[in-house]
């Protein structure tokens, strides 16, 4: 068979993302299902849609009109903030999408009259993580703003953390969305169908809160891919972390020093690469490198220690183990390790 490849078990990733709707919703809270890990496969998203899912976002959207004409029926969210330069085919191909800029808002207008449709937007808040969105102060201006938009409908609002500035989702930051979705409501005599209150990072503030105010969506990639949270990285009772199983070949097998020799200088990327002393060990090659994989988010799934990477080899200390050339060796991928699966080329995506 084919190596590397990226063995994708769709059956865990169903499981895991009934358990989710069925998790959320007892509280109230639709999922989003978030494709853009998987470059919007379609394979996973009808897996998605059979498991309950009618929402799917997903940060390209080039993944979304995939989606659309691999036939899957939902309701498409492109969750990135749009470029101006791709407005029209944000109105042709998603249903909804996060902005936070009334000049690109104002382009959707454009191109919503012209293919006449209506084109439906949620707002982004800025609530510290201090990706995108709107400042709270600046809020009110771009409602008004938004809500003459002709073709545009507002439906929501949304925040966004856990992602660049590492800040969690509180009860307070939850609350304080809340109270502004309710103010908007309120001041303009709208209902805000979605009100979405973050990610995979959500997941400890839900399980926590007795009240979960007007929050009634969540986006849920990592999640439902992975099995976990992403505060922490701990795992969700009951679900599957093992959905994905990345496997190399070994190319090479000796027994070698622990230690390189000669004059260190700089290695493939321009580090000067330190090692620690284990005298003569075995050392495995595996047909596998940074052109293929994030390296450092992969875990064997045997007893065997990664030493490092370049861009086509992964070089293991075996230990005990009685590998042989040509064996094969699968690996968990965290997040970061998947994405760069998905989009190398050189990776053979096998669905099971
Ligand atoms: C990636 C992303 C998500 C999903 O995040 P996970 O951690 O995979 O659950 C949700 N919302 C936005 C805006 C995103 O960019």
């Amino acid at each position: 068979m084919t190596v590397p490849r990226l063995e994708i078990e769709l059956k865990k990733i169903g499981h895991n993302v009934k358990e989710l709707r069925n998790l959320f919703g007892y509280k109230g809270i639709s999922v989003t299902a978030v494709t853009k890990a998987v470059l919007g496969s379609p394979e996973i998203a009808n897996i998605l849609v059979e498991g309950g899912i009618n929402s799917i976002g997903d940060s390209r959207i080039a993944n979304i009109s995939k989606m659309r004409k691999a036939g899957i029926e939902a309701q498409f969210i492109l969750i990135r903030i749009p470029m101006v330069n791709e407005t029209e085919n944000v109105v042709r191909y998603a249903d909804i999408s996060l902005n936070s800029e009334i000049s690109v808002m104002k382009q959707l207008s454009k191109y919503a009259v012209e293919q006449g449709k209506n084109h439906k937007v949620v707002l982004m808040v800025e609530m510290g993580d201090l990706r995108e969105g709107i400042m709270p102060s600046d809020l009110e201006k771009t409602v008004e703003e938004t809500i003459c938009l002709e073709s545009i409908s507002l439906v929501g609002i949304g925040t966004n953390l856990a992602c660049y500035g590492g800040i969690k989702p509180t009860e307070e930051k939850m609350q304080r969305l809340s109270s502004i979705a309710n103010d908007i409501q309120n001041r303009y005599g709208i209902k805000l169908e979605i009100v979405s209150g973050g990610n995979s990072a959500n997941y400890e503030w839900f399980m926590t809160t007795d009240d979960i105010g007007l929050i009634n969506n969540l986006r849920i990639g990592e999640a439902i891919l992975l099995g976990c949270e992403t505060l922490h990285r701990r795992e969700i009772h009951n679900l599957y972390t093992d959905a994905f199983t990345l496997i190399g070949e070994v190319i090479e097998l000796k027994i070698k020093p622990s230690l390189p020799y000669g004059e260190v200088c700089q290695d493939a990327f321009g580090n000067v690469p330190k090692f620690e002393n284990k005298g003569y060990i075995k050392r495995a090659i595996v047909g596998l490198g940074r052109q293929d994989v994030d390296t450092t988010g992969i875990k064997p799934r045997m007893e065997v220690e990664v030493l490092g990477s370049s861009s086509d080899h992964l070089i293991l200390n075996i230990k005990d183990s009685d590998l042989k050339v040509g064996d094969e060796i699968g690996f968990d991928v965290n997040y970061s390790a998947l994405v760069r699966a998905m989009t190398s080329p050189y990776v053979k995506k096998m669905y099971l």
